[in-house]
């Protein structure tokens, strides 16, 4: 009878003992898996249909000190962003407006003088927009399409006076006004969506380096950054 215990306690043991290494192995596969599912789910991430598209949009450049430090950190996250130059500052920067066409970088126009479009009369409108395309055109190689109306002042008139295209925004956090790279990082991310533009100028350090800590921490959030062009050709 002991000797009957002992036997069934053994084959108990070698059955336990069995399926310890069965189980074993099968973890070991199934660790295999979700190790190889983990290297492919960024792809799977970019396969999404439902994507979040964001522009960052800036005025008034191009600025000899803080557009290239902007353009290095864009190149460095590859992201492309949306600049709408003053005709008027393009003299003397015309590198800077051709590294931006080169790369892939919109090009907008936002006046020549940075005046506001609905208080001159057509002809001087007209002129504010033609002379800065033709510095654009002679320094990059491109024609805008889009302008930036100064204060975002457009009306009727303008509209019939001018094939060009003008590019709103629904995110400001007033960075011209502010500079301080904490408070305007924090409110793009803030009031950050899927389809916003946000409007931002490359003149200042503190919106260069708010602008690069809100794409680092956006494209976390799953966000693409794209040009305004983009969003508006949909
Ligand atoms: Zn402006």
């Amino acid at each position: 009878m002991k000797r009957q215990v002992i036997l069934w306690a053994a084959v108990l043991a070698l059955i336990g003992w069995m399926s310890y290494g069965i189980w074993r192995g099968e973890a070991a596969v199934i660790a295999e898996r979700d190790g190889a599912a983990a290297v492919s789910a960024p792809e799977e991430e970019k396969a999404l249909p439902a994507q979040k598209l964001i522009a960052l949009t800036f005025d008034d450049g191009p600025h000899p000190v803080c557009t290239p430090m902007l353009l290095d950190g864009l190149k460095e996250r590859g992201v492309k962003a949306s600049f709408f130059l003053l005709g008027g500052s393009i003299e003397g920067n015309e590198e800077i407006v051709e590294r931006m066409a080169e790369e892939g970088h919109l090009i907008g126009n936002h006046t020549f003088s940075h005046v506001q479009l609905t208080k001159i009369s057509p002809r001087e409108a007209e002129k504010e927009i033609a002379d800065t395309n033709e510095k654009i055109l002679a320094a990059a190689g491109v024609l805008p399409v889009y302008i930036r109306p100064p204060y975002g002042e457009w009306n009727e008139e303008l509209e019939e006076l001018t094939d060009m295209e003008p590019v709103f925004w629904n995110v400001d956090p007033l960075d011209w006004k502010i500079q301080d790279r904490e408070k305007v990082a924090g409110h793009i991310i803030k009031n950050a969506g899927d389809g916003r533009i946000v409007l931002l100028h490359d003149s200042y350090e503190t919106t260069v380096e708010a602008a690069l800590e809100v794409i680092d921490t956006l494209k976390k959030q799953g966000y693409t950054f794209v040009t305004a062009e983009e969003l508006l050709v949909d």
